[in-house]
């Protein structure tokens, strides 16, 4: 295996001669996929499929109605929801495992050690920090903004730009969207336009793309946003911090479906000021912690040093397995210790 971080265009070569016969395929995403996730795995199913492989889609979860519009998506395996025995055969079968936007095996549930064992030959393509070391292709770039952004590095490096169609290019074109927060977060690179003009070129109508992912609301998720807004949100002024607190009640009284309180962390940063927001949810099995902070504050090392997470430096999450209360007294008595560290991001920032 090359040392973490070896440009991962240095394995095209081997890969593409790899990839060159017909395969058995497996692809697989991180659980509750967001548009990054699930576009970059339909958009490499899309392409896969044109060079004659077999292959098959599975998440380890469900994922939000607003991505229900991606090319093969009525396809995807949901593992959880009934697929488990299916899914394993895949896997235990495959002759090859692509794993898109994760770093750890750990971030596809129970699904990880199935993963782990078979013999498939494992892909990494991901642009997360500090990835797990198991698979046997390493298509790692933290310089990416999204897993799209690789994939269609990859594809391109692979001489096969032109078999990109329309749905192909609108998978990944979602998922960059996404990731830059609509070409607003650090990670927008001038590469980011490129290839965002580059998928339009081959047909991505970026403008339905945005309209299906953000103007796809339900009234009930508006109605639950206002809510939080106006009940659940606490702004910690001297410690330039402001996190949402939601109860398993909260979600029900509001008819919570999967994706309803993506983004939601996001007006809390948005609050003038504020360096580092959060948002902690009690999931039925466990407390969960989603992070972001503007400049150089790392939400990365917040989460795996306190919540058993990572991510990237502006983008991150965890778990907790202490209840909402308890995460929420820990989430403040933790982020007092970087009052110093937080006041100064502000002024860099600013
Ligand atoms: P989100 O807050 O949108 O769920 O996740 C933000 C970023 O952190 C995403 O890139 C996501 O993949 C990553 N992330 C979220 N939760 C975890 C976690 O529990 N562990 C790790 N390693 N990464 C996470
Ligand atoms: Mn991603």
């Amino acid at each position: 295996m090359p040392p973490v971080g070896a440009f991962y265009m240095q394995q095209i070569r081997s890969f593409k001669k790899f990839i060159e016969t017909p395969k058995k395929v497996v692809i697989t995403t991180h659980y509750k996929p967001d548009a990054d996730a699930l576009g970059s795995s339909l958009g490499l199913a899309g392409y896969l499929l044109k060079k004659g492989h077999d292959v098959k889609v599975i998440s380890p979860t469900d994922y939000p109605d607003f991505l229900n519009w991606m090319e093969g998506e009525k396809e995807v395996i949901n593992y959880e929801a009934g697929n488990k025995r299916k899914s394993k055969k895949l896997i235990d079968e495959a002759d090859v495992i692509f794993c898109l936007d994760f770093n750890s095996l750990a971030r596809i549930n129970n699904m990880g050690e199935i993963v782990r064992r078979s013999p498939a030959v494992k892909v990494l393509i991901d642009h997360h920090l500090e990835p797990e070391r198991f698979a046997d292709f390493e298509f790692w770039d933290t310089g990416a903004a999204a897993t799209a952004e690789i994939i269609y590095e990859i594809i391109k490096k692979l001489g096969d730009r032109e078999l990109i169609d329309q749905p192909i290019a609108e998978c990944l074109y979602a998922g960059i969207m996404t990731d830059t927060g609509q070409f607003k977060h650090p990670n927008t690179t001038k590469n980011v336009h490129i290839v965002t003009a580059e998928l339009m070129a081959l047909g991505a109508d970026v403008s339905k793309v945005g309209r299906l992912i953000y103007d796809n609301n339900s009234l009930d998720r508006l109605k639950f946003t206002g809510y939080a807004l106006s009940h659940k949100l606490n702004v910690l002024k001297d410690l330039r911090t402001a996190y949402f607190w939601i109860s398993a009640e909260d979600l029900k009284k509001y008819n919570s479906k999967t994706g309803d309180t993506e983004g939601l962390v996001n007006y809390a940063l948005s609050l003038k000021g504020i360096v580092l927001a959060a948002i902690i949810i009690e999931r039925p099995e466990v407390v969960r912690i989603s992070l972001r902070s503007k400049g150089d504050f790392s939400v990365n090392d917040f989460a795996r040093d306190h919540f058993n997470g990572g991510g990237h430096n502006n983008a991150a999450g965890g778990v907790s397995d202490l209840s909402l209360e308890e995460t929420v007294k820990k989430f403040e008595e933790v982020v007092k210790k970087y009052e110093k560290q937080l006041n100064k991001h502000f002024k860099e920032t600013m």
